[in-house]
């Protein structure tokens, strides 16, 4: 135990001694300088406001802080005024803690007025680029805006087109459906029967599927009333309800729905058969 803490105070004691070469803190005090808060106050920077409109006032740049700096003529130097007060330099405690003000020479201004010209092609730059990036934002909410209006477009023919096809269709016979069919291709639906296939392919669902087929693959409707309405709905009906519905009973008809479709109308004519207890 007494070994580790001889060990522990001579670790203390190698921590504080100081670097060789080094200058002690009262040899060479740390020091920071500082511009006066009411010329940070009152400048507004160039560069900031280039990079976000708005926010340059009250703020600098470090290009701009030493413009500021060598226009103000000096800095408020802690260190100095410190080493000023201990050696008796300063007169009083008074002025051993107010900033040290060097009077600025037209030498210092001018140097001031050189750094801040020459942040000008950076300024330039920058507002270049945040020109062309708000352009293109721009062009680009443009083109979406009028994406969006043309999808709006397209979307409301397309409505209005199918709406119509659909009054026509309505209108249409239609042909027996395919005995014993009861899932309908062209508009999906699976019905628990297939004797409700027939008025599967009356109703709104299905004529309205037909409608968006015959939308999307045939000319436009013709007015409705007309006879070439008819003949164009009577086409639509056979070329994207009869035919498919026709070409897939030959996967789909399972034999007990077409027997319960081909026993069903004998059944009804008859009368239902008893039920035996
Ligand atoms: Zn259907």
């Amino acid at each position: 135990m007494r070994l580790l803490e001889e060990k522990a105070r001579a670790k203390s004691q190698e921590k504080e001694r100081p670097i060789a070469g080094w200058p002690s803190d009262a040899q060479c005090p740390l020091a920071f300088a500082a511009l006066p808060p009411s010329v940070i106050a009152a400048h507004v920077s160039p560069l900031i406001e280039a990079l976000r409109a708005g926010c340059g006032h009250g703020r600098v740049s470090t290009l701009e802080a030493m413009a500021l700096a060598l226009a103000a003529g000096g800095l408020h130097c802690e260190a100095q005024a410190a080493q000023a007060g201990s050696a008796g330099q300063a007169g009083s405690a008074e002025q051993a803690g107010t900033a040290e003000t060097v009077p600025c020479s037209l030498a210092l201004r001018a140097d001031a007025s050189a750094l801040l010209t020459a942040l000008r092609p950076l300024v330039s730059y920058v507002q270049a680029v945040s020109q062309a990036v708000s352009h293109a934002v721009e062009r680009n909410e443009a083109a979406d805006k009028a994406d969006a209006a043309t999808a709006a477009a397209t979307a409301a023919a397309t409505a209005a087109a199918t709406a119509a096809w659909s009054a026509a269709l309505a209108l249409v016979p239609h042909l027996a459906p395919p005995v014993g069919l009861r899932r309908c291709v062209v508009c999906g639906t699976a019905l628990s029967s297939p004797l409700r296939m027939a008025g599967h392919l009356a109703g709104k669902k299905h004529i309205d599927a037909v409608a968006k087929a015959a939308h999307a693959r045939g000319p436009p409707p013709e007015p409705l009333g007309s006879e070439a309405a008819a003949v164009g709905a009577a086409n639509a009906m056979l070329a994207h309800s009869d035919r498919p519905l026709r070409a897939s009973a030959a996967w789909l008809v399972e034999a007990p729905d077409a027997a319960l479709a081909a026993l069903t109308p004998h059944i009804t004519e008859q009368g239902a058969p008893p039920c035996g207890d």
